[in-house]
């Protein structure tokens, strides 16, 4: 006579019993419908008579939103604190007491005239993404930490803060609201005196991951769903000064003049030529340009220009600058104009996202059957900094049109939860893989 056999030697039932748990983590889904709801009710905090909303950090209407999402956080089950920097943050304990969390979130204050999507989109993804835990009663070994960062948009004060490289002059920066950024995050419930003990060492966090629209149009021209992001570029500022010499525009022969607004006109062409002349994704841009004395009868005796150079690596941006040098110098000599480059130090160094995380940013999108391309992220943001004490990752969704700061910034619900999707997954093999 047969014996009946136990139910875990029968292969195909055993298969099923150990596959169980990894079928149902990814299969988890974020919820869609809530998600976008969150969006929209985010969106009220600031709402304008014109049906657009402005929140610039510090405001009032910041302030009520913050307020909103720290009941939302509680009311998820997060133990919920505001740190000295005016960063919210909230936690959901792991089952293993020895591991550091695994933190993500992002931003909820504005730039002035800007859309509900930038920084808003991470954020409630963030409680989207412990909502569908709760759900489903699911626990993680880390901790998880929900961080909605202070005034993003103005100084990255919060990432900066929590990242341990505040700026001498940090505090002292008065925004649109009229508040300094120190009034700002005393208004914010924190406190500036014990700022720099908000600072995270290297090791406290298991990881970071931000999810954010791409603010440019290459996902969407490309149909692409997920972008996986590389790193978030440095960014250089230069002020360059041209000193000609001022003189009558009638009496002055053409061979005579020292004009500085021409030189400037030529360095303008050459910064252009100079980013286009090797390949590579570095971009040169000057965007502000003032000639004194500014009259038409006047050769321009001075102008004072900007330039910024923003690449992923440091190299480049330096290869560039000297290019950019050995044509101006040419410039300065056959206009007969001096030409000086100021560094400004409101700059920022590439901050490269974690190679394995990358990995396990596409694979969670592969498995969802999702389209990925690796990118950098042009514009800054506060993964920036938390890249600087954690290994980081960033996800990006499509930006309708690639428009940002605006309040014509879109981004479709599908492309939200398909972003909050990854996120989730992300964190959860995260969770599996790392001590
Ligand atoms: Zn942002």
């Amino acid at each position: 006579m047969e014996h009946a056999k136990k139910w875990y030697q029968n292969p195909i039932l055993l298969l099923l019993v150990l596959l169980l748990p990894t079928l149902a983590s990814s299969q988890l889904k974020v919820d869609q419908d809530r998600l976008e709801s969150r969006i929209f009710e985010l969106a009220k905090f600031g709402l304008q008579a014109n049906g657009e909303t402005e929140r610039v950090a510090y405001s009032d209407a910041d302030i009520a939103a913050r307020k909103w999402v720290i009941s939302k956080m509680e009311a998820l089950g997060l133990e919920t604190t505001v740190d000295f920097a005016g960063n919210i943050i909230g936690t959901r304990k792991g089952s293993d007491p020895n591991l550091k969390p695994i933190a993500f979130g992002s931003h909820i204050d504005r730039v002035p005239n800007g859309g509900n999507y930038d920084g808003c989109v991470g954020s409630m993804a963030a409680l989207e993404v412990i909502q569908t835990l709760n759900d489903h009663a699911m626990s993680t070994k880390h901790p998880l930490e929900v961080i909605i960062f202070s005034d993003e948009e103005g100084s990255l004060m919060g990432s900066r803060a929590m990242a341990g490289h505040l700026g001498p002059n940090a505090l002292e920066v008065v925004n649109s609201t009229g508040y300094s950024a120190g009034e700002g995050v005393v208004r914010l419930g924190g406190d500036t005196t014990r700022i720099k003990e908000v600072a995270r060492q290297k090791g406290d966090l298991t990881a970071f991951l931000e999810l954010h629209i791409e603010q440019g149009g290459i996902l969407e021209k490309e149909h692409i769903d997920i972008g996986v992001v590389e790193g978030i570029v440095g960014i250089r500022w230069w002020e360059v000064e041209f000193t000609g010499f001022a003189n009558h525009a009638g009496t002055t022969p053409m061979n005579a003049r020292q004009d500085a607004l021409l030189a400037a006109a030529k360095f303008v062409v050459a910064v252009n030529e100079a980013a286009n002349s090797f390949v590579g994704r570095q971009v040169a841009t000057v965007g502000k340009i003032k000639a004194e004395p500014g009259a038409p009868n006047v050769i321009p005796g001075k102008v004072v220009t900007s330039l910024e150079i923003r690449d992923l690596s440091k190299e480049v941006i330096e290869k560039l600058y000297h290019l950019i040098k050995e044509k101006t110098e040419e410039i300065a000599q056959t206009s007969h104009v001096k030409i000086e480059f100021h560094r400004l130090d409101t700059t920022a160094d590439p901050a490269l996202t974690d190679l394995s995380i990358q990995k396990e940013i596409a694979k969670a999108a592969k498995a969802m059957g999702l389209a990925t391309k690796q990118m950098p992220s042009g514009a800054g943001h506060d993964a920036q900094d938390m890249a600087l004490i954690a290994p980081t990752g960033m996800i990006f969704v499509p930006s309708k049109g690639g428009i940002s700061h605006s309040p014509k910034e879109f981004t479709s619900p599908e492309d939200m939860a398909n972003g909050s999707n990854v996120l989730l997954q992300t964190i959860l093999a995260l969770d599996k893989d790392l001590n």
